[in-house]
């Protein structure tokens, strides 16, 4: 199922997309619930509803619907660094012996088409295209062969980076880098696991202004998002909506020579094969 969060004269609803439009879910049957970690939260059960009632409602046109992110109030939005070697190289880090996890705010959560906005205090802001988990399970000491029941499904993600204030502050303050308001663009839907095979092996794709930056496929992940689902679920309970920004490929534009970093006007699209395409423009602060 293909599964988006829709803004509505009644606030955000879940929806389902399919060929003719997106299907509202909770206005196709009244016993599903408004937002989606109410409805991963209820399990397979209303999962089952929720796929009953995508195909027996009526379609919303896409050109009609404004998208919010898939989860539009996650509880946390957890991230990864340095998990494609490729990355790791020429960020000139060593591939970490474990996961480097930091976060995000939910404010800087972004949905599709919605502008990235460039902080005035900063003049290094960078894109990475990531794979993003969304858990549905509450877990904690969640076994790794057990890790791929928690996770609800996968959406497109951009980790959205100021390079200046996460790697020349003091201490490297990766989760002031990266957490500025708008700096976690999020969607276009979220697609559940049902629908990919595991390993995962997904194309991943970013494109600034229609040129491609980074190509690169999740099988090169160093940690797999089952590795990363156990390895976090050791400190804090994983609620489901929550998500899991998995880590960029090679190619971002601190990397490159000279470097290149975004300005107002850019258009920044993330494409994973089997999910979507997330496009965002930027602007300035006002
Ligand atoms: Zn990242």
């Amino acid at each position: 199922m293909r599964l988006a969060t829709i803004h509505t004269k009644r606030g955000p609803r879940i929806a389902a997309l399919r060929k003719d439009g997106y299907v509202d879910l909770q206005a196709a049957d009244g016993r599903l619930p408004s937002t989606m970690r109410q409805l991963l939260a209820g399990g397979p059960e209303l999962l089952t509803l929720a796929e009953q009632a995508a195909h027996r409602g009526d379609p919303i046109p896409a050109e009609e619907v404004v998208l919010l992110p898939p989860v539009h109030d996650p509880e946390k939005i957890i991230c990864v660094g340095a998990n494609y070697a490729d990355h790791a190289a020429e960020s000139g880090v060593p591939v970490p012996p474990e996961p480097i996890i930091f976060c995000k705010f939910l404010t800087a959560l972004c949905a599709p088409e919605q502008p990235v906005v460039l902080p005035r205090v900063s003049n290094e802001v960078d894109y990475e295209a990531e794979l993003v988990v969304v858990i549905g399970r509450t877990g904690r000491y969640i076994p790794r062969e057990k890790a791929h029941e928690y996770i609800a499904g996968y959406t497109c993600g951009n980790d959205v980076s100021a390079r200046d204030w996460q790697l020349r502050k003091p201490g490297n303050q990766w989760l002031l880098g990266k957490s500025f308001d708008t700096f976690a663009p999020c969607g276009p839907v979220l697609v559940t696991r049902d629908e990919f095979t595991h390993p995962l092996r997904l194309p991943l794709e970013l494109r600034l202004n229609g040129t491609v930056m980074q190509h690169s496929n999740t099988e090169q992940m160093v940690f797999s998002v089952e590795d990363l689902v156990s390895y976090v679920s050791q400190v804090f309970t994983l609620k489901p909506g929550d998500l899991l920004f998995t880590g960029t490929p090679a190619g971002v534009g601190m990397a490159r020579k000279p470097p290149v970093f975004l300005k107002p006007g850019d258009w920044v699209e993330v494409e994973i094969g089997q999910i979507g395409v997330l496009r965002n423009p930027v602007v300035a602060e006002k």
